[in-house]
Formats: C-alpha cells, structure tokens, sequence
C-alpha cells in the first residue's frame, strides 16, 4: 500500500519495494537454492561475498541501474560451473537479474560493466525517499520545514532536508586518518578513500524487521547504518562522526549522544521552522526552554515534544565541551513545547 509513494529513481518501485518487503517472488537467494538433484548447494563464503561487493562497488553492476538492492548472482550459471568464484560472481538487483535471464545483457558485457566500474567515482543513489526519519529513537517528521538534522562544526556533516513527502540526506564522513572517505550529496554517494564494504542485508515482512544498510571502514568498524522501516514508513540513520576533538557525536539505537553524554532520546519534533536538530558552533551562555528554540543546551532530553517551534533542539559545541556547563533543567523529562510557526 505504500509502494506508490516510494520513489527510487529509474527503478520500478513494485520490484523495489517487493524485494525491501523480502518476499520471495523476485528474490533469488543462494541461500535457498537447490540443485537438480535436490541437494543444497553450498553457501558462497563470506570473504568471496565481500570481494564481490568491493569490485562492484557496492551496488547492481548495471551503470545505467547502481540499485544498493542486489542479490549475489553467477555469470556462468552456478548449475554448470558448480563453484563459487569471485570472478565469476556479480551484483545484480532484481530488475536487471530478470532482464539478463531474458538474454537482455550478455556475459560479456556484464564484464565491460565491471571494468568501467573499478574507475568511476560519480555520484551512486543510496536512499529511499521516506517521509519521517528516526534518529537515535528520536522521530523527526517531514512536517519540518528547512532541515530535519544538522550536525555543523565548521562544515556540515549531516543535514537532512524535507518537503512535504520526502527527506534527502547530505552528510560528510571522515576516518580516524583524518580523510574523507564517504560523502552523500543530495541522498547520492560518492566513495573518496575506499570504503571498506557496504552491506545490504534484506528485511522480513513477516517479521518486520527493516532492510539495513551497513558502512564499514573495516572490520567491526561501523560509521553509518541506514534501516528501511517499510511498515511505518520510516528510515531510521545511525552514525558516528568526528567533527572535533573531545566532541564525538553518535547517533545510537538509544540516543543521540556526544561522547558519554546523552542529549536526547525518546523525543519528537514536527514542524520546525528551520531546524529540528542542531548542533553548531557558538557558546551563548545559558539553557533554556522557549518558542524559538525548543530546547537549548539541555542534555538528557527524554520523551520530549516539541511542535512548531523555529529551531527544536539545539546544543552549542562549546557547552557539550564543558562538563561543568550541562544541565538538565531539574530532569528534563516529557515536556511539550510550542512555538509560534513564523508565517509563510
Ligand atoms: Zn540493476
């Protein structure tokens, strides 16, 4: 019922939304296969899977398609070559997997894809457009007028903006190194240092456990997931970001936090004029609940409402670098706050 709204540029959204939902009539998974004698065919090792993603870049090796929706499929059909060898495996997503088996693509020009593909850095479309984003159980709806999440410390690394239906995703990461490695533009990435691997695993209707996608700067190093909640129809981001020394920003599954410090979690924030939100540069002097801004450099923020008001929360960097500074206006907890929406 809500694949109309799922708008995944060029490609069809019933096959989209089919394969997010993790049914399983486009879905061919290895893992499910059987051979003509009815025995089960071996799983492709997890190191050859991850060399397959790497080479095709993360994403269905179609240029013309770059779906992050892909299954693990075999040039030369596993049912002759009987094995798993990387260079023998692909990613494809399951509208081009389709069109190969009707002979649309040949063998030989899977394999031009691919060395096209060990040079390219344009930008490759990541995201769904989803209407309300979660951030560290923290709901922001796409009722916020300018920008649903700012993290800017000289530049900005994360900024979500909204209309009416949708939300696209800008965002900066950088290594330990200091170099940038990832970098989303308009819900499109472009990989700068090599991104060690990105991951999609699929979501269970039946379950209702959303499709996630996962970045990697290697192992156990996680920096950004992305979950698709096809049910409520809501994305839900996490990431770490090192914008400042001492001030490590993390957007947890329970919290949005900077270093050991919780700022807010459980908390909703609808119709924000400019920002839902932020944090920034700058050092005013005090905490406050208000009209405009919501909530101002509060910590422990818990189940908190804050409607219509210009900015909802906002935390200046040098408060959250000052321990002495936090505070938490007597257990700041279930509050509303209603601002005035500035007209047009
Ligand atoms: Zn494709």
């Amino acid at each position: 019922m809500l694949d109309a709204d799922w708008d995944f540029a060029g490609a069809q959204p019933h096959l989209v939304s089919t394969t997010l939902h993790g049914t399983r009539r486009l879905v061919h998974g290895y893992h499910a296969r059987a051979n003509m004698t009815g025995q089960s065919r071996p799983k492709i090792p997890k190191s050859i899977e991850l060399a397959v993603r790497q080479k095709c870049r993360f994403a269905c090796v179609n240029p013309e398609c770059r779906c992050p929706i892909w299954d693990y499929e075999h040039i030369v059909d596993y049912s002759i070559v009987k094995e798993h060898r990387e260079d023998n495996i692909v990613l494809l997503c399951p509208t081009c997997n389709q069109a190969r088996k009707g002979a649309q693509f040949s063998r030989d020009r899977i394999i031009k894809w691919l060395q096209a593909l060990s040079n390219q850095t344009r930008p490759e479309r990541l995201f769904f457009d989803f209407p309300t984003v979660d951030f560290g159980s923290n709901i922001v709806t796409s009722a916020c007028m300018q920008s649903a999440y700012v993290f800017q410390i000289g530049r900005s690394y994360l900024h979500i903006s909204s209309d009416n239906k949708t939300s696209s995703i800008n965002a900066e990461f950088w290594n330990k190194n200091g170099e940038l490695s990832l970098k989303i533009e308009n819900s499109r990435y472009t990989l700068y240092t090599d991104v060690w691997d990105i991951n999609y695993k699929r979501g269970d209707k039946v379950k209702n456990t959303p499709g996630v996608l996962t970045f990697k700067n290697g192992p156990g190093d996680t920096f950004l997931e992305v979950e698709f909640h096809a049910s409520n129809n809501r994305i839900g981001v996490y990431g770490k970001f090192w914008p400042a020394d001492g001030c490590c920003l993390a957007i947890q599954r329970d919290g949005i936090y900077a270093g050991d410090t919780l700022l807010s979690r459980y908390c909703a924030v609808q119709g924000a004029q400019q920002l839902a939100f932020w944090v920034r540069d700058g050092s005013p002097p005090y905490s406050a609940i208000g009209p405009i801004y919501g909530v101002h450099n509060v910590i422990n923020a818990e189940y908190c409402g804050i409607l219509d008001t210009t900015v909802g929360f906002v935390w200046d960097v040098a408060f959250l670098l000052d321990p002495k500074r936090h505070r938490t206006l007597g257990g700041l907890k279930g509050i509303g706050v209603r601002g005035q929406r500035i007209p047009g």
